[in-house]
């Protein structure tokens, strides 16, 4: 069957099988000469695509909890969302979550996801204590800390290339309602944007839209979001843990790409960024709004067209990302290829094996796929690489080998775990053979 992930691009004609026990997931290792796991496809790319794809959605149990410290264990396919249904309304939150909850666990881990809190609470991997994971010889081992470190620190961040992630053990965050404080901020260019993120560094939560089409004065102009969770105290209502059930939207069908140009995301970035108040603005939002404005749109990937479009995100070290932004959102602006979705983040320090988040600032742009989108995003490539930044595996689907090895300093340590581990290199991915070759 044809298999894309969000990006829809690329497409690959793919034999997927899902598990839900350990025996069926080494039969399916057994019978197998390569493969990749697969979770709820969020990845934009490449990640999770191979010729043979096995899923992890019926592996899908929560196996533990502990009330008093909010550790949970549960098995890798569950998503975010399953957590978030079950423990928000008994006072416990995701420690990290990216800007969607239909992500699982094991795909959470696999990318080493950040969310909006990473300069104060870092990555997802962070938080994991324990892992459960299924080998190429299909022996199941178990990692942390402590235990097969080496496993450990490469699975976190190690796109599925290591094995089956089975389970995962981590620690959910106590809170008092299913709230949060935002506040929003104007800014009118890419200093005042970086001052104000600067400022932001006590808010536990925050991220900024940024208008990518804007050039001169106005470069980098955008509205900072930031938040923190709501204490009981500080709410009108005493049913705290509610949530509205909103109606949700959808795309039905593959939009047109005439309606997405550069006219009409420019005519989107002026109203966005005319309708903010001005100055800084204070709400009380549910988490669902604060977190994933995205996922309210079903199948908002659709409005690219068929033939789908690349996320970009790179990030670069704090001190060359106010030059490097500066560079890349020129070229951005000159191209005309603007980005309808640009987000900008501040990262906090993280010393990993293979993760993506280094201390900087980091920036996901969404492009539809053209013919002229490539030859831009190699030139921005080598704009990033000049800075000293990386760029982001489960975003990719087009980087050359040298771009991406150049920003992992640690890949010849992840490649000799690899091979210890998996020596026939049975976990691989379209992306692996793209860019690490195996
Ligand atoms: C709207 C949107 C917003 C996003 N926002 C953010 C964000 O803010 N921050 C961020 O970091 N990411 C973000 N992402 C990316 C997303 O969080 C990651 O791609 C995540 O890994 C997707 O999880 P998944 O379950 O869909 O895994 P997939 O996309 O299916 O797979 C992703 C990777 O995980 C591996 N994998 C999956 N399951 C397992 C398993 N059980 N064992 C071993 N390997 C496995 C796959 O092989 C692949 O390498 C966003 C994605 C979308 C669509």
């Amino acid at each position: 069957m044809i298999v894309t992930n969000w990006g829809k691009y690329p497409k690959t004609d793919a034999v997927i099988e899902s598990f839900d026990s350990e025996l069926k997931a080494k039969e399916f290792i057994d019978s197998h000469q390569a493969l990749i796991t697969r979770g709820l496809g969020r990845c934009y790319g490449d990640s999770s695509l191979s010729e043979v794809i096995l899923s992890s959605l019926n592996y899908n149990h929560f196996l533990d909890f502990d009330k008093e410290s909010g550790v949970l264990r549960c098995e890798a396919g569950i998503s975010l969302a399953e957590i978030l249904e079950a423990f928000v309304k008994r006072g416990f939150f995701l420690p990290v979550t990216p800007g969607t909850k239909f992500v699982t666990v094991g795909g959470a881990i696999a990318s080493d996801v950040h969310g909006k809190n990473h300069h104060k609470e870092k990555s997802f991997g962070s938080h994991v204590i324990e892992i459960k994971l299924m080998l190429s010889d299909g022996s199941i081992v178990t990692c942390s800390k402590e235990k097969n470190s080496d496993l450990f620190f490469a699975t976190i961040g190690g796109m599925g290339l290591t094995g089956i992630i089975l389970e995962a053990t981590f620690k959910l965050k106590k809170i008092e309602s299913s709230y949060i404080k935002q506040e929003t901020i104007k800014a009118y260019n890419l200093e005042e944007i970086m001052e104000y993120f600067e400022q932001s560094q006590d808010y536990t939560y925050s991220v900024a839209w940024i208008d990518c089409l804007s050039s001169g004065k106005n470069l980098g102009r955008s509205i900072l979001m930031r938040g923190e969770h709501a204490l009981e105290y500080e709410l009108a209502t005493t049913n705290t843990f509610s949530l509205k059930q909103k109606r949700k939207l959808n795309v039905p069908i593959d939009l047109p790409e005439f309606l997405l140009n550069p006219y009409s995301v420019r005519a989107f970035n002026e109203l966005y960024f005319s309708k903010a108040k001005k100055g800084l603005s204070k709400s009380i939002i549910d988490y669902d709004t604060f977190f994933y404005p995205l996922d309210s749109i079903h199948n908002w990937n659709r409005i690219y067209g068929p033939k789908g479009f690349l996320q970009y995100q790179f990030v670069l070290p704090k001190q060359s990302s106010k030059e490097g932004l500066q560079v890349i959102l020129t070229k951005i602006a000159q191209s005309n290829q603007g980005s309808f979705l640009a987000v900008l983040k501040l990262f906090g320090k993280q010393d990993s094996l293979i993760s993506f988040p280094m201390e900087g600032y980091t920036l996901a742009l969404d492009f539809p796929i053209s013919k002229n989108v490539f030859e831009l995003l190699d030139y921005l490539d080598a704009i990033v690489l000049d800075y000293q930044g990386r760029f982001y595996f489960t975003k990719d689907a087009r980087l050359k080998k040298e771009a991406f090895i150049k920003g992992y300093p640690n890949i010849e340590k992840f490649l000799e775990i690899k091979n210890t581990y998996d020596p026939k290199h049975k976990f691989s991915s379209l992306q692996s053979k793209r860019i690490l070759g195996i």
